[in-house]
């Protein structure tokens, strides 16, 4: 346990590697000590710090600092593969673009490097001031999906049941909180049912809104290794690279996809293609559901998703004939107006095919960021810690017994969403914000809106490892953050396997690991004491094990990092802890009180920005290539992934818009929208369809065009339909 005073002292020895004095003496300052595996010149391993898939990557060590990195071959996850950006982890680290020093925005717009103690007792001071005079709520926070489960938890617990925050969410809410919400409804809790072992077990593997090669490639190569021969069936608008080597490519109209599937469970039904003894003892609402479908005729159902009759009777031929049927699905489906919806209309059907708890079956989200499950679980921002409810007293009872906090610390409700904090910030009721590890002013809707109301705030905190960041570019205050491979802890992935991350790497400068950051604000707001048992990673580990007791995510036995073992464990763990493999609802035990799954439906409703004569073309979004994430703030960092793709913002359209345009190849367009314009190289391909266009997502001028429709239940946003004009554009 340290306090402020300490603070000098910890910089004054803080070199980023610990000094010989720490080592001695760790636990004066909560840095750890460095395990005997990690000394000079040895080999570790841990997950890497992208993607949901979480593999794991062989660190190799000289002096005890990281030089290089392999994929580790024993994983059950990646069996030896990485994709680029895995292989180049460690290099993004080093780069001149680092946060290194707190820094302060002066009166005239420059900056002020200053101490830790400066910047700590800002963060405290001004926040608290800001909460005095305009209450409690008027201070609020943006996390991630990107950092350790720990220190997520320790956010989430200090800012809600310490610091007063009413408000706080996380950038996973842009990628999976459709899921999320869909799960929770269907199964009784937000539970990903699958292993990745399902990919090389099905022999049908029907893949929505999900471009595999190249957003999870690693999952594209498990598919390669099936043996069964699989059908693979990708459902998207846009012939995508994993659509160009799919066995089926299904092409419906942008956000029809809902339709679509209403009217194959139409056709399943109407062949007596269901598995009538799994819905009868596992399911409730089929009949209703079976009601709802009815009205879904093919010829209905093709008109509006802009397909022919046959491939909606192909689609569903496909899904009936199959032994193991899995369903997968990523951002095409979540990032809609109904996306939770959508994601449920995929669990009905592999609910009443039968297709879910045996091998290769699964109605299967594939998460994004490396630890969104972590962040789904334990952030305290959309869900009580341990996947449990806010407005549930039971829940806030033993979330309270287990801190050992008064249960009156716990809010009652989970707060504003993302989007309900941006609208709170425009209203002038929220005056603060602290945004941790996240690119906002590029990575949100109607971009050109957020940048003008970040200034407006009183004050604007940013964690992040970068300072050149959109965001870091706006704030009042930056504090510099270590980034994966300088910190401990543990991510979980898509298929709930809870993963080590280690400190393999000496952060630069000043910059300390998130943890030790929200231990010194702890300390400054006068929460050190409350705080005390929230030490190091370690300790918030164990206090994570025990929260997940009598949760249907629970791994309370596996009370500290050492037992995690080398291969990661999936969660629940109530059958040993060696099992490599975890599938859920091999039982038919669902997670509602009465054991049964839910089938959810509603009717579709149109998407509010539909093509017009002003604006004529549907953009969609999605990722670029596989050597690029999110806003780039890390890829761009290595000269090598550069090399892997092209850097100037691309559009593509079909042949026939560009001419009907008077656009050529290489030509440069003006993209507007109602939201904001921005300019694009022209790249003429078959790979959209007439009156679509597509922009990946990296470039920071694609999210000054979305616009900024929600799902209703999920408050995500729907990224994949807004609508724009094109315009040549002059050099
Ligand atoms: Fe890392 Fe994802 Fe690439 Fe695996 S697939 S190496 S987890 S970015």
């Amino acid at each position: 346990m340290f306090s402020l005073s300490d603070i000098r002292e910890l910089l004054r020895s803080h070199d980023g590697v610990l000094t010989e004095e720490l080592r001695q003496n760790p636990s004066q300052l909560g840095l750890g000590q460095l395990p005997k595996h990690r000394q000079p010149d040895a080999l570790t391993t841990m997950v890497c710090g992208y993607c949901s898939t979480g593999c794991s990557l062989v660190i190799h060590m000289k002096d005890g600092q990281a030089i290089s990195l392999s994929p580790d071959g024993r994983y059950p996850v990646n069996r030896g593969m990485a994709c680029p950006k895995g292989w180049e982890a460690l290099r993004v680290l080093d780069s001149p673009e680092r946060a290194v020093v707190p820094l302060r925005r002066n009166d005239d717009g420059g900056w002020s490097e200053v101490s830790w103690e400066y910047a700590i007792l800002t963060f405290a001071s001004r926040m608290k001031a800001i909460q005095e005079k305009h209450g409690k709520g008027s201070v609020a926070f943006l996390g991630t999906g990107q950092i350790p489960t720990e220190e997520l938890a320790f956010l989430g617990a200090l800012a809600k049941f310490g610091m007063g925050f009413q408000h706080g969410d996380g950038n996973t809410r842009q990628c999976m909180a459709s899921a999320v919400v869909a799960y929770k409804q269907s199964f009784g809790f937000d539970a990903p049912p699958y292993t990745y072992q399902d990919l090389e077990e099905s022999d049908t593997i029907v893949l929505v809104g999900s471009n595999l090669c190249i957003a999870h490639p690693i999952l594209w190569e498990r598919i390669t290794r099936n043996p069964h021969q699989p059908r693979i069936i990708v459902i998207d608008p846009r012939r995508t690279e994993t659509a160009q080597v799919a066995t089926h490519h299904i092409a419906p109209m942008p956000k029809t996809d809902l339709t679509l599937f209403y009217g194959v469970a139409h056709l399943l039904i109407a062949w007596g293609a269901w598995d009538q003894k799994f819905v009868d003892e596992h399911t409730n609402e089929f009949e209703k559901f079976r009601e709802h479908v009815a009205p879904y005729t093919p010829d209905d159902v093709a008109r509006q998703c802009g397909l022919a009759v046959g491939e909606v009777e192909q689609l569903a031929r496909l899904i009936a004939d199959g032994q193991r049927v899995s369903f997968w699905w990523t951002m095409g489906v979540n990032q809609s107006h109904q996306g939770v919806l959508t994601a449920q209309a995929l669990i009905n059907l592999a609910l009443m095919t039968g297709n879910i708890g045996r091998p290769g079956t699964g109605a299967n989200s594939i998460t994004g960021q490396c630890n969104a499950m972590g962040s789904r679980i334990f952030s305290n921002t959309a869900s009580l810690l341990g996947g449990r409810d806010f407005t549930n007293p039971e829940h806030r009872k033993k979330v309270a017994d287990v801190l050992d906090i008064a249960e009156d610390r716990i809010p009652h409700s989970s707060g504003y969403a993302y989007d309900q904090i941006i609208e709170a910030i425009e209203r002038g009721e929220i005056k603060g914000l602290w945004i941790i590890a996240t690119n906002s002013a590029h990575s949100w809707v109607q971009q050109t809106r957020l940048k003008k109301l970040l200034p407006q705030l009183d004050f604007l905190v940013v964690q992040d490892m970068y300072a050149t960041s959109e965001t870091a570019q706006l704030a009042d205050l930056v504090l510099p953050a270590a980034g994966w491979g300088e910190k401990e802890g543990t991510f979980i992935n898509s298929e709930r396997r809870i993963g080590r991350v280690r400190r393999v790497s000496k952060a630069p400068g000043q910059a300390l690991a998130d943890f030790y950051i929200f231990r010194l604000i702890a300390e400054a707001w006068g929460l050190g004491h409350e705080f005390a048992a929230w030490k190091d990673p370690a300790a918030v580990f164990n206090i994570m094990s025990r929260l997940s007791q009598g949760q249907p995510c629970d791994f309370s036995r596996i009370a500290s990092h050492d037992e995690l073992g080398p291969l990661g464990i999936q969660w629940p763990v109530h059958d040993g802890v060696n099992a490599t493999e975890r599938r859920l609802f091999a039982d038919g035990q669902f997670f509602h009180k009465d054991g049964r799954a839910r089938f959810m439906f509603a009717s579709p409703v149109l998407p509010r920005e539909r093509p017009s004569r002003e604006f004529p073309y549907i953009l969609l979004t999605g990722r670029g290539t596989s050597a690029q994430w999110h806003t780039e703030t890390r890829t761009r960092q290595s000269p090598i992934l550069k090399r892997l793709y092209r850097d100037e913002p691309m559009i593509e359209m079909c042949p026939e818009d560009a001419k009907r345009e008077g656009l050529e190849a290489e030509d440069y367009v003006q993209v507007t929208s109602a939201y904001g314009q921005a300019r694009f190289l022209c790249v003429i391909t078959n790979k959209v369809k007439p009156g679509q266009v597509f922009i990946p997502m990296h470039k920071d001028g694609v999210n000054r065009l979305i616009q900024s429709e929600f799902d209703p239940q999920s408050r995500q946003p729907s990224y994949k339909m807004s609508v724009v004009q094109l315009k040549k554009a002059t050099v």
